[in-house]
């Protein structure tokens, strides 16, 4: 399958690799698990912001835009993933960044800026109003005319993307995990799953207000799963972006066993949770879970810097 363009050189593997997982905790429990590795589709564009982008950069081309403005934190694998997709597909980029510039750049946004985003920093609490039709009016005004993807990049685009993530070939799992964070990457898997399989999401934000969010999203984009979905919210670690020893432990260990580095915000908090529920017995014996790894890797070199820890993959 063609990437974003015909002339595009940059190619998604026909079959994404997912690897299976050998653990005695597994043999003991007679669990499969196994791991879809999207953190492999492409070098920048990694992870689920492949195929959340990938329609919507489509359609910019369509109505004939050459420019991309989307909005993000100072670590956000959202821009850094847009800023290398429209250097890959020949787009101007914009990134509204939230705070303050620092000199200098922290390496999300360095890497960013150097594939030729053009970085805009807001105050938070012009970020809050990010939405609103006469900032964006404003932003117009500033930068001419573009082609508007959301923060984190969901909208019906990203999630007729993520609509693909799986399919037929994933039809001998039981149950699948993602992490949530707008939660457009689960909605697409909801759509996808038939109705013997399970989808768990974890949140990686710190609330119940993410049960809501998620039904009002898969209403607002009219999908009604076959399978069994769930939003568990309890594996945030204190909220987004944050983490405790016990997490930066579990990611070590998961590497040192399996080869596969996690991030610390959204993939490394699902592993935990589901390596927990495992080790709970919520799973009955015989069940073939499938974990998505949507990528965020990038993310790692800047936790490391932010915090002193340093992370496979950092
Ligand atoms: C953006 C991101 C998510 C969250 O995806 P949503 O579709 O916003 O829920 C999960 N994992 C990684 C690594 C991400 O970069």
């Amino acid at each position: 399958m063609v990437f974003f363009s015909e002339s595009s050189q940059m190619l998604i593997p026909s079959t994404i690799p997912i690897q299976s997982l050998d653990h005695p905790l597994l043999a003991s429990k007679n669990i499969e698990l196994a791991i879809m590795r999207l953190d492999l589709v492409h070098p920048g564009v990694s992870g689920n912001k492949f195929f959340k982008l990938k329609y919507n950069l489509e359609q910019a081309r369509k109505v004939g835009k050459d420019t991309l403005l989307t909005f993000g934190g100072a670590y956000s694998n959202h821009i850094f993933a847009t800023a290398e997709a429209a250097k890959a597909e020949g787009f101007q980029s914009i990134g509204i960044i939230r705070g303050e510039r620092t000199d200098p750049l922290n390496p999300t946004l360095f890497h960013a800026e150097s594939l030729g985003m053009k970085l805009h920093f807001v105050d938070r609490k012009t970020y809050r109003i990010k939405t609103e039709s006469n900032f964006i009016n404003q932003l117009k005004d500033l930068f001419g005319d573009f082609y508007l993807i959301p923060e984190g990049g969901t909208n019906e685009l990203a999630i007729k993307g993520t609509r693909e993530i799986i399919g037929e070939n994933e039809s001998q799992f039981s149950h699948f995990a993602v992490s949530i964070g707008t939660g457009g990457t689960f909605a697409g898997l909801a759509a996808s799953i038939s109705s013997t399989q399970k989808l768990i999401g974890f949140s990686s934000l710190k609330g119940e207000f993410i049960h809501l969010e998620i039904e009002k999203l898969l209403s607002n984009h009219q999908i009604f799963s076959e399978g069994n979905y769930q939003v568990n919210s309890e594996y945030h670690f204190g909220g987004y972006g944050k983490y405790t020893q016990e997490l930066v432990e579990f990611i070590r260990e998961f590497y040192e066993n399996f080869g596969i580095a996690l991030d610390p915000i959204y993939t490394g908090k699902m592993a935990f949770g589901i390596w927990d529920l495992i080790k709970k017995d919520v799973f009955e014996p015989q069940s073939k879970i499938l974990m998505i790894h949507t990528g965020g890797l990038q993310g790692n070199i800047g936790f490391a810097e932010r915090t002193g820890i340093k992370l496979p993959g950092s």
